[in-house]
């Protein structure tokens, strides 16, 4: 059993540790192809579900304004990608998963967003739902109409 199994905690921080937190063990992970995910973290977006994190260091944190809804943070002082929020919700935060020191063992990918913007180059193996856009979109609507 790993450390972050038995603690039911993980542990994570950028390059340069001027942002270091702790949060609960994420139940899995999910993917974002969009345009916006691949120019912030270099890549597909690879994050853990979204939930409260308790920073130790908060230094270099700094949140960007992404779109009207959603901002983005990172280490200004190293420029690692770290988050992703809602800005009507931001005590619930999506983490980069490479921002983790030590994820538990066999955890899951659930979902796939943006499926249709993924560029031919790299895709992700293994059977989950892939959402399109439109799908997505229409998620983000019927949920925003429950509130
Ligand atoms: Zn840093
Ligand atoms: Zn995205």
């Amino acid at each position: 059993m790993s450390a972050a199994q038995q603690s039911g905690r993980v542990d994570g921080h950028c390059l340069c540790k001027q942002v270091a937190f702790t949060m609960d063990a994420p139940k899995h992970l999910d993917a974002c192809h969009c345009s916006d995910c691949r120019r912030f973290g270099g890549g597909p977006f690879i994050g853990l579900n979204f939930a409260p994190v308790d920073f130790s260091e908060d230094k270099g944190l700094r949140w960007y304004r992404s779109s009207d809804w959603a901002e983005r943070g990172f280490c200004s002082n190293c420029g690692s990608s770290l988050f992703y929020r809602i800005v009507a919700n931001p005590e619930q935060i999506g983490v980069m998963s490479g921002a983790i020191v030590e994820l538990p063992e066999g955890l899951e990918m659930t979902k796939e967003f943006f499926i249709d913007r993924k560029p031919d180059y790299y895709a992700l193996e293994g059977e989950r739902t892939r959402m399109t856009a439109a799908e997505v979109f229409e998620m983000f609507e019927s949920l925003e109409a429950q509130q």
